[in-house]
C-alpha cells in the first residue's frame, strides 16, 4: 500500500499552519477546527480509479488521503465501503426516479461513527495518545468504546442520562467507562473537558481534534467512486456536529485537485429536527455562524446537537454548493421511519427518518427535480433506538385453540 501524503494541519479560519506529526486539538489561534492538508500531487500518482479497485475493501484503502503514517498503527474493524443502494419503491413513493441510499448502518457498531473513530483513535494513538474521552449522544460512544478496546487503550464516555439503553450497554460491553450526565451533549462536553484536564485523556469530541472528519471524509470518496467519478445532484445529510458534511465537502475538493472529478458539486442539504435546528436557523437568516439552540429536544439523538464547533464550515459548504437546510418535526420523523421500512429501506434510525422526510418535502416543493440523482444518507440502524409509535395491533395466538379466519380478519392491512 502507498503511504499517507499528510503534510500539515491548517486552521480552518486562521489559515495558520501546524506540524501534523504532533498531537493537536483545536486551532490554538482561535479555537476553531484544524483540518489536515495532503500532498495531492503525490497522492494522484498512486491513487487512481484502477489502483483503488485492486486494494483490499474498506475505508483504509484511501491511504494517501488518510492521516496514519504507519499502516500497523491502523485500528480497523471492517468499516467503510458501505453499499449505495437503489431505492426504487421509496423513490416512487417520493416521486423520484433515482433515489439511492448510502447505507451506513452496515459499519461496525451500526453507524457511520465508526469511520470517524477508526481514524481518530488510530492517528492520535500513533501520535502518543494513551487514553480517550468523548461526549456522545449515543453512537459515537459505542464506536469510541469499540475502537479503544481494539487499540487496547482505556476509554471514558459521557452520555446524557436519557441516551438510548443500547448505546449505554455497548459501551459497557466494550469495557469502557460510562458517565451519565443530567443534560445535553453540550453539558457532557463540558464535564468531559474537565476530566480530560485532570487525567490527560485525549478528548476526541467531534471537530475538536482533526481526524474524525478525515474518517468521515471517506463517505465522499466512496460516493465519487460509486457514481463512477460523476457526483450525484443532491446529497441529504442529517446534521449534528456536521462532521460528515464537512468531511465530504473536503473530499470533493481533494478529488478535484487530484483530477479525479470535475468542478461540479452536489447540492448539500443539511437536515435537522425542528426541536434542534441551529444550522437551519443560521442558514435561513444568512448568518455565517450558528447560535447555540436553547432547549434542544428530538428523539433523533445524533442530531440533538445544540451548538456545533464546525458551524462555519457546515454553512460554507451548504452555501457554496447551492444547497439548503431544512428542519423536520417529530411526527414526520416517526412517519418517515415507518415509510422507509415499509418501502424497502429497512429499519432506519430516526436521523435517517428525518432525511427521508426532508427528501419528500424538497421533492414536493420542486427544490429537487424528479429526475435528479439523489443520495439520502442512512446514517445508522434503527434497532439501537426506542421505536417510533408502531401501527396496528399485534395478535397473540394460542396454537391449540385458534380460528384462522378470525385471525386473518383481525390483521391490519399491510403497509407495503
Ligand atoms: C452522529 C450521528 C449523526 C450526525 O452526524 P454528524 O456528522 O455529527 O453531523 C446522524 N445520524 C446518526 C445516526 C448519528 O449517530
Amino acid at each position: 500500500m502507498p503511504a499517507s501524503t499528510l503534510v500539515s494541519l491548517s486552521g480552518s479560519s486562521s489559515g495558520e499552519v501546524y506540524d501534523a506529526d504532533r498531537l493537536w486539538r483545536l486551532d490554538p489561534a482561535d479555537d476553531r477546527p484544524l483540518l489536515a492538508t495532503y500532498d495531492l500531487e503525490a497522492a494522484a500518482r498512486t491513487m487512481t480509479p484502477a489502483s483503488l479497485r485492486e486494494r483490499p475493501r474498506g475505508m483504509w484503502r484511501w491511504t494517501e488521503l488518510l492521516p496514519v503514517r504507519d499502516p500497523t498503527a491502523i485500528v480497523h474493524l471492517g468499516e467503510g465501503d458501505t453499499p449505495l443502494v437503489a431505492a426504487p419503491r421509496l423513490g416512487a413513493r417520493l416521486d423520484l426516479a433515482d433515489l439511492r441510499i448510502k447505507a451506513e448502518g452496515g459499519n461496525p457498531t451500526g453507524s457511520f461513527k465508526a469511520r470517524g473513530m477508526t481514524a481518530a483513535v488510530s492517528r492520535n494513538a500513533e501520535l502518543g495518545a494513551t487514553s480517550f474521552i468523548a461526549p456522545s449522544a449515543g453512537n459515537a460512544a459505542g464506536a469510541l468504546a469499540a475502537y479503544g478496546a481494539a487499540a487496547g487503550l482505556p476509554v471514558t464516555v459521557l452520555m446524557p442520562v436519557d441516551a438510548p439503553e443500547v448505546n449505554k450497554v455497548e459501551v459497557l460491553v466494550c469495557g469502557a467507562r460510562l458517565i451519565l450526565v443530567e443534560g445535553l451533549i453540550s453539558d457532557c462536553g463540558r464535564v468531559g473537558a474537565e476530566l480530560a484536564k485532570l487525567t490527560g485523556a485525549f478528548d476526541v469530541s467531534t471537530l475538536k481534534e482533526p481526524y474524525r472528519v478525515e474518517g468521515k471524509k471517506t463517505m465522499g470518496l466512496e460516493l465519487a467512486e460509486q457514481f463512477d467519478w460523476q457526483l450525484p445532484d443532491v446529497i441529504l445529510y442529517p446534521t449534528g456536529g456536521g462532521t460528515g458534511l464537512v468531511g465530504m465537502w473536503k473530499a470533493f475538493a481533494e478529488l478535484e485537485a487530484m483530477g479525479l472529478i470535475g468542478p461540479e458539486r452536489p447540492r448539500m442539504v443539511s437536515v435537522q429536527a425542528t426541536g434542534c435546528a441551529p444550522i437551519v436557523r443560521a442558514f435561513e437568516s444568512g448568518a455565517t455562524e450558528a447560535e447555540p439552540w436553547q432547549g434542544a429536544s428530538t428523539r433523533a439523538g445524533g442530531i440533538r446537537v445544540p451548538g456545533a464547533v464546525g458551524d462555519r464550515l457546515i454553512l460554507q459548504a451548504i452555501r457554496a454548493s447551492e444547497g439548503t437546510a431544512i428542519a423536520i418535526d417529530e411526527t414526520d420523523i416517526d412517519r418517515a421511519q415507518l415509510m422507509a421500512g415499509s418501502h424497502g429501506a429497512g429499519y432506519v434510525s430516526p436521523e435517517t427518518g428525518a432525511v427521508i422526510a426532508a427528501t419528500g418535502e424538497l421533492r414536493a416543493s420542486g427544490w429537487i427535480g424528479r429526475d435528479e440523482r439523489v443520495v439520502a444518507f442512512d446514517t445508522g440502524i434503527g434497532a439501537k433506538y426506542p421505536p417510533p409509535p408502531l401501527p396496528g395491533q399485534t395478535p397473540v395466538v394460542d396454537p391449540a385453540d385458534f380460528d384462522p379466519e378470525a385471525l386473518l380478519a383481525s390483521l391490519p392491512s399491510s403497509a407495503a
